[in-house]
C-alpha cells in the first residue's frame, strides 16, 4: 500500500521526466509597426524573402536599438542568457542574409507571448493595443472590429 502511494505521489514527477517540456514563450512588449521590409532596385519577379520571427525582431530592438546589454534583455524577454544570444545570432543572420542578398523580410511568428492583446488594421496597417483602442483612423473609411487582425496567435 505504501508503495503504491509513493507511485501515485511521484506520478507528476514522473510524467514530467517523460514529456518533453512545453516551450518557454519569449516575452515581447511592442509587435513591429510594419509587417516587414522590402528592399529597393530588385525586380519584384526575382524577389526572394526571409523570415524574421517576433522574438529574433526583439532581439535586435532590446540589444541593438535600446542598447540594453545580453543579460537585461534575456530578463526582459523572459528567457536564459544562451537563448538570447543563440536567438539574436539568428536575428542578424537572416538580416545580413536580407541585406547582402537582396531579399525581403517578412516580420512574424515564433514562440513568442505579447503582454497584452495587439490588432494590426487591416486597412492601414495601424497597430492597436487592445480593442478598446481602436478608434477611426484618417485611412480607415469603414470601421468595425472586423478589421483587425489579431497579432497575438
Ligand atoms: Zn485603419
Amino acid at each position: 500500500m505504501r508503495n503504491y502511494f509513493y507511485l501515485w505521489r511521484d506520478k507528476s514527477k514522473l510524467i514530467d521526466n517523460i514529456l518533453p517540456r512545453p516551450k518557454q514563450h519569449r516575452k515581447i512588449s511592442t509587435p513591429p509597426i510594419m509587417l516587414g521590409y522590402k528592399p529597393f532596385g530588385i525586380p519584384k519577379s526575382v524577389l526572394e524573402s526571409v523570415t524574421l520571427l517576433y522574438d529574433e525582431y526583439e532581439s535586435i530592438r532590446l540589444l541593438d536599438y535600446l542598447g540594453m546589454n545580453q543579460e537585461q534583455a534575456a530578463e526582459q524577454m523572459n528567457v536564459s542568457r544562451p537563448t538570447l544570444t543563440r536567438i539574436y545570432e539568428k536575428a542578424r543572420k537572416t538580416i545580413a542574409e536580407a541585406f547582402v542578398k537582396g531579399k525581403m523580410i517578412l516580420i512574424e511568428g515564433g514562440e513568442v507571448s505579447f503582454d497584452r492583446q495587439w490588432f494590426r488594421c487591416k486597412r492601414c496597417y495601424k497597430l492597436v493595443a487592445g480593442l478598446e483602442n481602436h478608434t477611426k483612423c484618417r485611412n480607415c473609411n469603414f470601421f468595425s472590429n472586423d478589421e483587425l487582425t489579431p497579432i497575438n496567435e
